[in-house]
């Protein structure tokens, strides 16, 4: 069993975004700039935006935090992204979800100029996506085609199982992996939480993909030997043992299931690194293309 080590996969990608950035500077380009919107004091979105802003320093981007209270209205929010649009030192930004419940999440992202949306998340950059154009694509999904490639794990003419049909996770990983591409050519089943029999599905794939937020949900008896396991739920799992009283869970039963895997990523350790470094290289991208 190889384990898909995405902290170290991600720390060589930031590793090359660092030395691109150098570039940039030393030929008297614009420093890379992301901008993060946080509305509320979630916990775990803080500490998300938390870990991006400090991913940014260490390659040498600028990073701006745009710390917002939960009580800020709609119109407050769009007016702030706005002026991250109308900023011409901000390359790209995100605004960190979920936001809180009377602010409606699909007006704000359609508000982001496509051209600076680096999470891949309006409606120009999806459909862009789904066309197999030039554009940002989601960092999730992103991280997860970086960290087969650079294993090499072979996706090509293999059954895929996606399961959940989120819009920043599974959808388009079943996209994705389906198109013409490295890391893609696969035939792609999208499993949701109304599919009958799933375990029928996961015992017929060669790669699995679990996004769908429920705690070890895909155990070892589910799957085949030598499958390749891609585990992208994080949930807090209350445990007294843990000095902070919870772990981290993935939607994978490791124990089980990695006694059958070819390849496996661990949680934490797996997809979550990837999805921080695949913004940068997002922000990068966006940077270069100014
Ligand atoms: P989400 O928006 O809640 O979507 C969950 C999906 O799973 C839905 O499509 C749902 O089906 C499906 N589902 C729920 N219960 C199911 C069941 N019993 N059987 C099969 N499918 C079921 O979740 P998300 O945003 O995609 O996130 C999924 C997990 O990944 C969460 O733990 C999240 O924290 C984690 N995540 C991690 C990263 C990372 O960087 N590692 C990034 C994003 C998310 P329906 O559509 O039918 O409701």
């Amino acid at each position: 069993m190889v384990l898909l080590d995405g902290k170290k996969t991600s720390s060589d990608l930031k590793d090359e975004i660092a030395i691109a950035v150098k570039q940039l500077k030393a030929d008297g380009k614009k420093t890379p700039h992301l901008a993060a919107i946080l509305v509320g004091t979630d916990g775990a979105s803080m500490t998300y935006v938390n870990s991006k802003v400090k991913a940014c320093e260490l390659v040498g981007f600028n990073s701006t935090l745009i710390d917002l209270p939960e009580s800020t209205s709609e119109e407050q929010l769009l007016h702030e992204i706005e002026l991250l649009n109308n900023d011409t030192d901000i390359d790209g930004f995100i605004v960190q979800l979920p936001l809180p419940k009377h602010i409606d999440e699909q007006k704000v992202l359609m508000a982001v100029n496509p051209d600076k949306d680096v999470d891949g998340f309006h409606p120009v950059n999806v459909g862009k996506m789904a066309l197999d154009l030039p554009t940002f694509l989601p960092a999730t999904p992103y991280g997860i085609l970086e960290l087969l490639e650079r294993y090499k794990v072979e996706t090509s003419g293999k059954n895929v199982v996606v399961i959940g049909r989120s819009h920043i996770v599974g959808r388009p990983m079943s996209i994705l992996l389906s198109q013409k591409r490295s890391a893609g050519n696969a035939t792609v089943t999208l499993v949701h939480s109304l599919t009958k029999d799933i375990k029928a599905f996961t015992l017929n794939a060669d790669i699995i993909v679990a996004a769908l937020g429920i705690p070890e949900f895909l155990t070892g008896d589910m799957v085949k030997d030598g499958v390749t396991i891609i585990d992208v739920g994080i949930t807090r799992v209350d445990d007294a043992t843990r000095p902070r009283g919870y772990r981290i869970a993935g939607d994978v039963h490791f124990e089980s299931v990695s006694k059958k895997a070819g390849y496996i990523t661990p949680v934490p350790g797996g997809v979550g690194p990837m999805t921080i470094a695949m913004l940068l290289k997002n922000t990068l991208l966006a940077c270069e293309r100014r």
